[in-house]
């Protein structure tokens, strides 16, 4: 993965006056050059035809779907994202994609942070509807939200690049694998509710299967470790 993204700034500088069109398309054709999918071992990203409602990225090999979000320098609190009561469906009716969150430097010439979050992170307690467009705007009264980066819990924010560090692909695919216990919680209370307020760890049950094991934080204190929940066994 090469963080560089001056050759296609130099690519696409003539024809984009929006200094935001032209960070979108250097980003997103950086983006499908040198991203490979987190989630399977596939090394490409493919992306949809413009206008594909929700997502704009996919894989090919296990269909999970992507969305890339970019932003100059930091990542800051809050990702801009579209229309707040799509989001909204999108997250009950288990269409949200995964997202990738990007951040470039001010000249373009690097990416700086790259973040992905699985969609089984992105909850409605993550959401904050923006104020509807006023009267006088093209689009009155049409109502945006943005993605409150605080209340994704740690564990759902994966770094494949941070401060202009790569970090290693293997790495970056196991921490994903780490967290696919949440993937089995269908309830999106309890996902939310298991996410902020436990730990977990796996471990053997005794008829030696594997199972994940969620501990309520403020009980766990060496010998007055509370078991509250045991998923799979
Ligand atoms: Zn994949």
């Amino acid at each position: 993965m090469n963080i560089e993204l001056r050759k296609y700034y130099e690519r696409y500088i003539e024809s984009y006056k929006s200094q935001s069109q032209l960070a979108r398309v250097v980003t997103e054709n950086w983006f499908i050059d040198n991203m490979y999918c987190p989630f399977c071992t596939s090394d490409n990203i493919t992306d949809f035809p413009n206008n594909y409602p929700v997502a704009d990225f996919y894989c090919n090999s296990c269909k999970e779907e992507f969305q890339l979000k970019s932003k100059k320098n930091g990542m800051g609190r809050v990702i801009t994202d579209g229309e707040y009561n799509k989001m909204i469906d999108a997250i009950y009716y288990g269409k949200t994609p995964n997202f990738f969150f990007l951040n470039y430097t001010f000249d373009m010439a690097y990416v700086n942070n790259l973040l992905i979050v699985p969609k089984e992170f992105i909850l409605p307690t993550c959401i904050k509807q923006r104020k509807p467009l006023s009267k006088k705007a093209k689009r009155a009264g049409w109502t945006g939200c943005n993605i409150l980066l605080n209340a994704i819990p740690d564990k759902g924010k994966i770094y494949a690049i941070r401060q202009k560090k790569v970090i290693e692909k293997d790495k970056v695919r196991n921490n994903i694998v780490s967290i696919d216990f949440i993937k089995k919680i269908k309830n999106l209370e309890s996902r939310g509710w298991l996410s902020n307020k436990y730990i977990s760890l796996y471990s053997f049950c005794c008829q030696g299967k594997f199972v994940f094991i969620a501990f309520e934080k403020k009980f766990c204190i060496l010998k007055n470790c509370i078991i509250i929940n045991i998923l799979i066994c």
